[in-house]
């Protein structure tokens, strides 16, 4: 290329956008944008492959921005200009944060519809109508059936994380959705991987589209190094929890696949001594964003997510990635490690895997991202665990399950149709059982994976 675009002005945008994003620190459009907004400008329907972290919520917003500026502040009532659909409450929330930046010096109305908070606010908000409207599908649709909401003037719309909304369920709402929006209408649809139902209901909804992409489908950012820990299910807890004693993991997110599976996490991690917080679709709006908070500003370390809470989460900082499973979606996996290293900054991603039962999950995790994932056994905790659960002194009769449980696993590390891996032989784990039951950390976590022994552990 010879002419490569450096500034938003040169992509079109001027006036008190571009006064926005300057003041919002975007200096230089991302190649997202760089590659979408000046066809949007120019009235064309996009389809674009991008994660979060890539940028795309300006790419989108700033042209429906531009075109909506020179419309004036008069609004019907209930309606809204342009309508943009998010999967999830904390993406929504997000993409609204960032509309408000980039039109800080222009007069731009926005509304935030979503579950689990009260309607009456957002109600009350769209009565004189809005400029740009961002919602979750379900109560979308509550509030068009209870005529509060009005989407016949609707001249811009956007479905975002468009493979999330068909994870989720929302497909069949988005397409009644799009129904009600004016059929002269410009579309923008995003989506981090294009499976077959997306690139159908992108064919259905979108005119012409031209396609932006920032990365290939299922790559991984290569900052981010991955290595996967081979660990027996039954292990996995006490392994986070001494990984958890690494000083350099400063910031981390523990993805887990269901909601069970992150509440046992969050308590065991609390046993152990360990603030941490969990999201998933059980808590409420306030216990989510109340967690998200004390993620962001650092008070809080640790966050035990689901990936559908999790998505589009944009926290920027996080250290490590820990995915206590691997996801039933090889796709999930480059979500969920996409959460860090974000921005050019470095980050690390550690799989628990169990030989025994994870071996598909993890060669499909393999075939997606096109690589294959270095395994190595986990490494020893490097500190103390905040708390003591267990007298000093006190140790684990040589003959306990704990002793047993150690040894056990072992034999199960192969890995079939694989290189190899080491199992532990019998003296080296008669020594580590030696070592674990001196210093008092260690045998902190062995008390509490005796307790997850007697009740027959549960994969999360
Ligand atoms: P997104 O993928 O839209 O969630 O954006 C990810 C992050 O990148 C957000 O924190 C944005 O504020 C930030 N961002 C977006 N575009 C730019 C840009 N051109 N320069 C610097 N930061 C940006």
């Amino acid at each position: 290329m010879t002419n490569e675009i450096t500034t938003f002005a040169d992509l079109g945008i001027d006036g008190v956008l571009l006064k926005g994003v300057e003041s919002a620190g975007m200096v230089s459009p991302k190649p997202i944008q760089a590659q979408a907004i000046p066809h949007q400008l120019k009235g064309h329907d996009i389809l674009g492959i991008a994660q979060t972290g890539s940028g795309k919520t300006a790419a989108f917003s700033l042209p429906i921005l531009a075109q909506i500026i020179p419309l004036g502040d008069k609004r019907k009532k209930k309606t809204a200009r342009a309508l943009i659909l998010a999967p999830t409450r904390e993406l929504a929330v997000q993409i609204e944060e960032t509309i408000k930046l980039i039109s800080k010096h222009a007069h731009i109305s926005t509304a935030l519809v979503l579950g689990g908070v009260s309607k009456l606010t957002q109600i009350k908000r769209m009565q004189n109508g809005v400029d740009v409207l961002i919602a979750t599908p379900g109560r979308l649709i509550d509030l068009i059936r209870d005529n509060c909401i009005d989407l016949s003037d609707t001249r811009w719309l956007v479905l975002d994380e468009a493979d999330r909304m068909l994870d989720m369920g929302f497909i069949n709402d988005v397409k009644r959705i799009a129904k009600m929006v004016h059929a002269k209408r410009q579309t923008a649809l995003f989506s981090a991987t294009m499976p077959k139902e997306i690139a159908s209901l992108a064919a259905s909804l979108l005119r012409d589209p031209i396609r932006v992409e920032v990365a290939p489908q299922g790559t991984t950012a290569s900052e981010i190094t991955q290595v996967v820990h081979p660990v027996p299910t039954k292990e996995k807890r006490r392994v986070l929890s001494g990984l958890l004693t690494n000083p350099a993991m400063e910031s981390v997110i523990v993805f887990t696949r269901t909601k069970h599976g992150a509440d046992a996490v969050t308590r065991h991690l609390e046993r152990d001594g360990y603030e941490v917080a969990a999201i998933h679709g059980n808590k409420s709006q306030n216990a989510r964003q109340r967690a998200l908070k004390g993620f962001r500003d650092g008070s809080l370390k640790i966050l035990v997510a689901t990936d559908i809470a999790a998505r589009g989460i944009d926290v920027p900082g996080i250290s490590h990635v820990v995915n206590y499973d691997l996801p039933d979606e090889p796709e999930t996996y480059v979500h969920r490690i996409g959460r860090t290293g974000r921005n050019g900054a470095s980050g690390a991603s550690l799989t628990l895997y169990d030989p025994a039962t994870e071996n598909p999950k993890l060669r499909a995790v393999e075939r997606v991202i096109r690589n294959r994932l270095p395994i190595k056994d986990a490494p020893e905790p490097k500190g103390e665990l905040p708390i003591r659960l267990r007298p000093a002194g006190e140790g684990v009769p040589a003959n306990s399950n704990e002793a047993q449980a150690s040894r056990a696993p072992a034999k199960k590390n192969r890995r079939p149709n694989s290189r190899p891996m080491r199992a532990m032989n019998e003296n080296e784990a008669a020594a580590k059982n030696a070592q674990r039951r001196k210093p008092q950390h260690q045998t902190d976590a062995a008390n509490g994976e005796k307790r997850s022994f007697k009740r027959r552990s549960r994969q999360a």
